[in-house]
């Protein structure tokens, strides 16, 4: 930790303290080199990797934009806020476990599709046609086709 009056890299740790509920912790530090003290807030940060746009465009990652998504494929569909709210976690938990600090779009997406397709299968497919933005109307009604197999298969 830099000094912010001097730069100097020697700092020392003159108290520490829990607050935010043991969320954060509050140090106080004193400059080795000017003796200047300063405060230091530290808590553990869970980095979400930045979204890589279709364009190149690097945007930070964006919940409310994913949720809004979700909710979107879910209007008037029998799914309760509670399991969209862990979709979410799960997309979330999947993306920063990648341990990458970049994501594209496109990735994003196909671990929405993942989970929708789970989830319910009309969400599924409205989600997928925006995100996936489907070649042609054949390749969705290849994809509606797909899930109406599965279907089948599940109550042959
Ligand atoms: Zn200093």
């Amino acid at each position: 930790m830099h000094c912010p009056f001097c730069s100097h890299t020697e700092t020392k740790v003159i108290d520490s303290r829990l607050v935010a509920d043991g969320d954060q912790i509050r140090r106080r530090r004193e400059c080795q080199e000017c003796g200047e003290r300063f405060t230091t807030f530290e808590s553990a940060e869970l980095v979400m990797p930045r979204v890589i746009k279709t364009n190149g465009v690097r945007q930070p990652f964006d919940e409310d934009k994913l949720r809004n998504g979700i909710l979107r494929a879910i209007e008037k569909r029998p799914v309760s806020l509670e399991k969209v709210e862990s979709v979410i976690n799960r997309i979330k938990h999947r993306l920063r476990a990648t341990g990458e600090p970049e994501v594209k779009t496109l990735d994003v997406g196909e671990l929405v599709m993942d989970e929708l397709r789970e989830l319910d299968d009309v969400a599924y497919v409205r989600f997928a046609s925006v995100y996936r933005s489907f070649q042609d109307i054949n390749e969705f009604r290849e994809e509606i086709d797909r899930l109406g197999r599965g279907k089948k298969d599940l109550s042959a």
